[in-house]
């Protein structure tokens, strides 16, 4: 008899990975807590609940990214997908469903399953010996989460996520935007130029601070506490301590030139930083916000160079637990230092209901695969699931990891394409295109390993 994988959280990842191991022949113990232990957010015993909203976002599998994981899932037998189109609601090009029936469907779906059993306790440690997946989520036990602290160390898992907008590097205007790093400081041309720069006068400043100050702010959640670290407090609450806060933190103006206008001090500097090893998106530096996402794209729009923006995500602080992906997991989402244990979802530092299950597809076939013996190879970089998975492990900046959900900024270029936003269709066919076809080369590959 084959090992036997231990999933724990049967969320969107824990049972979508309970689903494909599954299904290529594993036996899985799914240990969920709820409804004996309950987090604020969950309302039922079921598996697979949708928290907050019903919605899976964009379908649209050609010109979006969330649409492309839709899609590499559905081609992948994915337990979520197809619960989801079962209970699918009317909501124009977006999937959103209907959620109790939807969470039920999913439930009944796994406890028929022959191959899995599911076990209502909470587990307050990671073990020594076994295979497990570890998927629990946001609101990861406090248990369970300081076993993983105790583990991973303090500095690798965070209990709130404290996003800057991130902007997709194509859509800022050099004209006025320059590259250069506070006082030239760096021993290499690369690192003297890592800060993309956007200069304000004085009237521009003063203009941003009341568009600040008077701009629709987001609510906590009930039960999730308001307490902001002082590291990572919202910009709008800085700008709230006093008009010049702000040029004295993260809008500092000192020991910078722009190149455009030599002759004149910028009374505010917006610092964006690169966000992943291809230089295709970059976040702004400091900029963590609770303002409602109308109103960010109309805030941030008003920076100069920032005026046609195009946002590959936007800010938020939320309760969210998630460990530091790029030190800690190799591409197969296993633990470097054990590689018994696997992370999915959520905790892996993905963001979305649709993320988090395409992770938990992920893990639950590679966990499968080392199971069996098969040597299967983690998701071709071109796919979406792929593009994911590389920037949590790999491609993101460590030092500055923050939650990020799927986007085509965190695809491969296709050469020979037109850039900016007149060859953006276009573009995008071509990303995903190419997408579907690694990912049913991948799918093949799974096929004969199983033969
Ligand atoms: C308040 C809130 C609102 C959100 N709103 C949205 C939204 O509108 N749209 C969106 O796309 N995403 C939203 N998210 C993010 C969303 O939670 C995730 O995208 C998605 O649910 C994550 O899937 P997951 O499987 O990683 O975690 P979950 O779906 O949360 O599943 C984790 C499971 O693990 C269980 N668990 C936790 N600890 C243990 C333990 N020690 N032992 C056993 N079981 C355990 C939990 O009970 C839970 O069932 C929200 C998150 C929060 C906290």
């Amino acid at each position: 008899m084959t090992e036997i994988l231990h999933i724990v959280g049967g969320g969107m990842a824990g049972s979508e990975a309970a689903w494909q191991a599954a299904h290529m022949g594993v036996q899985v113990v799914i240990h969920e807590m709820r409804p004996n232990v309950g987090t604020f957010a969950h309302q039922t015993g079921n598996l697979g609940e949708m928290v907050c909203s019903n919605s899976f976002r964009s379908d649209d599998d050609e010109q979006n990214a969330v649409g492309l994981l839709h899609w590499e899932m559905r081609a992948a037998g994915g337990l979520i997908m197809s619960s989801a189109d079962q209970h699918r609601l009317p909501a124009g090009g977006a999937l959103a469903v209907d959620r109790e029936p939807f969470a039920e469907t999913v439930t009944a779906r796994l406890r028929a399953h022959p191959n899995v059993t599911i076990s209502s306790e909470e587990i307050t440690g990671l073990p020594e010996t076994g295979q497990w997946i570890f998927a629990t989520g946001p609101l990861t036990s406090p248990a369970l989460g300081e076993a993983i602290r105790a583990e991973t160390g303090a500095e690798a898992l965070a209990f709130f996520d404290a996003i800057a907008p991130i902007v997709y590097a194509e859509s800022i205007d050099m004209e006025k935007a320059w590259m250069q790093s506070r006082y030239d400081k760096g021993e290499t041309e690369e690192e003297r130029t890592a800060y993309l720069n956007c200069p304000m006068d004085r009237d521009q400043y003063e203009a941003f601070i009341d568009a600040l100050l008077a701009a629709d702010k987001a609510e906590f959640h009930e039960g999730e506490t308001a307490s902001y670290f002082d590291g990572c407090l919202p910009i709008e609450v800085m700008a709230e301590r006093g008009r010049e806060t702000l040029r004295y933190g993260p809008m500092k103006p000192v020991g910078l030139t722009n190149p455009h206008q030599p002759d004149a001090k910028a009374h505010a500097v917006v610092q964006l930083r690169r966000d992943n090893a291809l230089g295709t998106l970059f976040n702004i530096v400091g900029f963590q916000t609770k303002m409602k996402y109308g109103a960010q794209t109309e805030v941030f729009r008003m920076i100069p160079g920032l005026e046609n923006a195009s946002f590959a995500r936007l800010g938020g602080i939320h309760r969210n637990t998630f460990i530091n992906s790029p030190t800690l997991l190799d591409d197969r989402m296993r633990l470097r230092a054990r590689p018994n244990i696997r992370f999915a979802g959520q905790i892996t530092g993905v963001e979305g209901y649709v993320e988090s299950a395409a992770m938990g597809l992920l893990a639950g076939r590679l966990a499968a695969s080392d199971i069996l013996g098969h040597a299967l190879p983690t998701a071709p970089q071109d796919s979406a699931m792929g593009a994911l998975i590389h920037h949590i492990t790999g491609g993101a900046e460590a030092k500055t990891f923050q939650p990020m959900n799927v986007n085509f900024g965190l695809f491969r270029p296709v050469e020979g394409l037109k850039g900016g936003r007149r060859g953006r269709k276009d573009r995008y066919k071509a990303y995903t295109d190419r997408a579907k076809s690694a990912w049913q080369g991948w799918l093949e590959q799974c096929a004969l390993d199983a033969a």
